[in-house]
């Protein structure tokens, strides 16, 4: 059995469009339980009905044409008790419902399973017999274990459409795809894919005698990737310091590798097709790579293979199809995004971010919005290049989006987005203003910052300093860990740019979601590995450098305060401060000025919170990294798309866990930041306010609503909604008060209820 239901599920993955899916699986499924009949159901949420969408022995001019209303039936039984249903003698049963189209006169038995994802029944599977009999065990197994894998493909292609298409083929309104929202705002733009990618291993074995005009297209694509490589690594200027595009540097180094160029044309010589050469050489190396025990060489195979992919794009598309992406405003589309794909298009052309994998809180996400370019993140698998070019709606703020729109969707977002545009130049008028409750109590507010870019925002945005800088960022986009003299460079602009006003600088976290691409760490639960702080104490050499660049930085702006990150036991916060007390007092020896900056320590994870107090007694000040405290506190993956719905920094759980953070730290003598996204949501900023946070680090786009809710309350107000909030036995009944709070205070505008 097993064996003949991984074939239907293979050959049911490989169908070309869910019709045939869909036929495939009644057929095989027939064959293999040597029954009469196998039909498939969809649910209709939208006309209340489930709808015959395929059959193997009931009468096939049923399809798309029966429709059971939602509770009619067997069929309607099945979905309403959402577990299988055995019906030896299906007539007879009193909830059987006649279908005269279906012709199932004479089918006795019956066996009726739910398709369920995510507990949502999206249809059911029904098999029929003739003879009056129960299934066994094993049918009803084999039938609800074929039933699960339905319910996954079957949501794949909900959220791509396609099961809307089949069930109402005349609804022309556009529906959403649902995904995760990333980061805040509305774009529109043409869908983009970072270099579509031709794959090497589909390239057929095919010879040419036109040696000469294959040499000469495969120079011409050589030379089109060199361009293109040239010009995306000038685009990154703007976005990242030059020490750190030495990525663009070693591809083109490989690009221009004489064995690949030579044994390329070797096998053009040869007679064969130029994409077949190429083919040859590059996996020959790749090949090579991969068997490496080495992670650096295993990683180089990943790049010559993206490289191999980039030239082969050139080669296939010819000389006149460029692969650039159009003009106008585009919208990045891709499984995973890296610093590198955002290069693929001018950062004036970025509208949006879309990202098949990730959650809200996955690097990219963080990135967007430090940016402030509106990202929906985790939309599932689907396939990329049938959007490309496509007209998309990005919804950051619902986590939808919009293929070719509708003129209807397309107007009420058009309408949104110049209602956005006024807000954000209204609220430039703020920029100068503290801020500051309606009472006159000042809580500073700063912005956070990854990479060197962000400053200007930070400083448009009226922050008063940087409260969380983000060092991995600089260490992502690189070849090889940053020597501490190009490390000195960034974190001196950086201070510098802001000097008297602070900025914290976090240690190196590495691990969870972020990895650097020569460093790669192979863990089943990385979120729970070797990540922050436990990665930089097992390293000292990485994490003393880093120290040193930082003291180094600081001298004569004095404006530096360090922050460790992922601490969970005392004993790792005392090693992080005696690898600073032995950097200090390298460089005193070295005759560098420096002086010790106040040193905070992030709260992320539940042990660090219940031990605040040692912590605080240990450290000058605390910072709470909410997305981290969130996931540790609720046991949900903050990069996991699926189940992100349960991901909320307003579980009561979590806004206790917060309050006696703020409680214990200030019993300590110790002030309190929050630098986690909560602190960008504005009724949020208002809440942890009401708890006594002493500072807010937000991302610099959202600086502006943040400070505008802060100037819309008083300090009382605020404390009352604290108190309101803590007595509240849900998120969702949180996230209700605070956005009827935000309504009443005239600030309905930037509530944006979720999905
Ligand atoms: C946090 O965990 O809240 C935090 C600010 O750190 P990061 O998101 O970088 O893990
Ligand atoms: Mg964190």
């Amino acid at each position: 059995m097993l064996e003949i239901l991984r074939r239907i599920v293979q050959d049911v993955g490989a169908a070309p469009d869910l019709s045939s899916a869909l036929a495939i699986t009644v057929n095989r499924i027939r064959a293999a339980m040597k029954v009469a009949a196998c039909t498939v159901y969809l649910a209709d949420e939208d006309n209340r009905s489930h709808v015959l969408m395929a059959t193997a022995g009931l009468n096939p001019q049923a399809v798309g044409r029966v429709r059971l209303g939602h509770h009619q039936g067997l069929v309607g039984l099945v979905a309403e008790r959402q577990e299988p249903l055995n019906v030896a003698d299906a007539p007879r049963h009193p909830r059987f419902h006649p279908v005269c189209e279906v012709c199932e006169e004479g089918y006795h038995a019956f066996l009726g399973v739910p398709l369920i994802q995510y507990r949502r029944v999206l249809g059911v599977l029904v098999v029929q017999d003739s003879a009056v009999r129960q299934f066994d065990s094993e049918e009803v197994d084999f039938l609800v274990t074929i039933a699960a894998q339905l319910a996954s493909i079957l949501n794949h292609a909900i959220l791509s459409g396609a099961t809307q298409e089949l069930l109402n083929p005349l609804n022309t309104h556009t529906r959403a795809l649902q995904g995760v929202a990333g980061a805040p705002g509305v774009a529109m733009g043409a869908v983009t894919i970072p270099h579509l990618l031709a794959d090497l291993d589909d390239v057929p074995d095919r010879l040419s005698q036109e040696v000469a005009s294959e040499e000469a297209a495969f120079h011409a694509a050589i030379a089109a990737v060199e361009q293109e490589l040239r010009e995306a690594s000038d685009r990154l200027a703007p976005l990242l310091p030059p020490t750190e595009q030495a990525l663009f540097t070693v591809y083109r180094m490989m690009l221009s590798s004489d064995s690949l160029i030579e044994d390329t044309l070797g096998g053009i010589r040869a007679g064969r097709w130029a994409p077949t050469a190429w083919r040859d050489a590059v996996l020959a190396r790749v090949r090579l790579l991969e068997q490496a025990e080495d992670s650096y060489l295993s990683t180089r195979a990943e790049d010559i293979r993206d490289l191999g992919r980039r030239v082969l794009q050139h080669l296939r598309a010819g000389p006149d199809q460029h692969p650039h992406p159009a003009a106008g405003r585009c919208v990045l589309v891709a499984e995973d995004m890296s610093v590198a794909h955002l290069a693929a298009v001018p950062p004036e052309q970025l509208a949006g971010i879309v990202c098949l994998r990730g959650s809200a809180l996955s690097h990219v996400a963080l990135l967007a919005r430090a940016m402030g370019i509106p990202a929906v993140m985790g939309l599932g698998d689907r396939p990329l290049g049938r959007f490309e070019g496509s007209d998309i709606i990005v919804d950051g703020y619902h986590g939808r989006v919009y293929v070719n729109p509708d003129p209807a969707t397309r107007a009420e977002y058009r309408q949104l987005m110049d209602t956005e545009a006024a807000l954000t130049v209204g609220l430039g008028k703020l920029r100068d203003l503290p801020a500051e409750t309606q009472d006159g109590y000042h809580i500073p507010l700063y912005a956070k910052a990854g990479l060197l870019t962000d400053i200007a925002a930070a400083r448009d945005s009226g922050a008063e300093g940087i409260g969380l800088y983000r060092t991995e960022f600089a260490y992502m986009v690189r070849e090889s860990f940053p020597s501490e003299d190009e490390q000195y460079q960034i974190y001196r602009r950086m201070l510098a740019a802001f000097a008297p006003q602070p900025v914290v600088m976090r240690t190196l976290d590495i691990g969870g979601d972020k990895t650097l691409p020569y460093f790669t760490i192979e863990e089943n639960n990385p979120f729970l590995g070797w990540r922050g702080m436990r990665f930089t104490l097992d390293h000292p050499e990485i994490f003393v450098t880093q120290l040193r660049a930082m003291l180094r930085a600081n001298v004569e702006l004095d404006n530096l305060r360090i922050l460790f990150p992922m601490i969970t036991t005392v004993e790792e916060l005392d090693e992080a401060l005696r690898l600073l007390a032995r950097a200090d007092q390298e460089l005193r020896e070295e005759g560098w000025p420096v002086t010790r900056p106040p040193v905070g320590v992030m709260i992320e994870v539940p042990s660090a919170a219940w031990q605040t107090g040692q912590l605080a007694r240990r450290a000058d000040f605390l910072s709470v990294g909410t997305n981290d405290l969130t996931q540790y506190t609720l046991a949900v993956d903050r990069d996991n798309a699926r189940v992100a719905g349960l991901y909320d920094n307003l579980h009561p759980a979590v806004l206790k866990t917060v309050a006696y953070i703020i409680e214990n730290g200030h019993r300590s003598g110790r002030p309190v930041n929050l630098c986690g996204e909560m602190a960008a949501d504005p009724g949020a900023a208002v809440l942890l306010l009401g708890m006594g946070v002493d500072s807010l680090s937000a991302s610099a786009t959202s600086v502006p609503r943040v400070k505008w809710a802060i100037r819309s309350f008083s300090h009382a107000e605020a404390r009352e909604l604290a108190r309101q909030a803590l007595e509240l036995e849900t998120a969702r009944a949180v996230r209700q008060l605070l956005n009827d709070a935000l309504r009443r205070a005239g600030l309905g505008e930037i509530v944006h209820e979720s999905a």
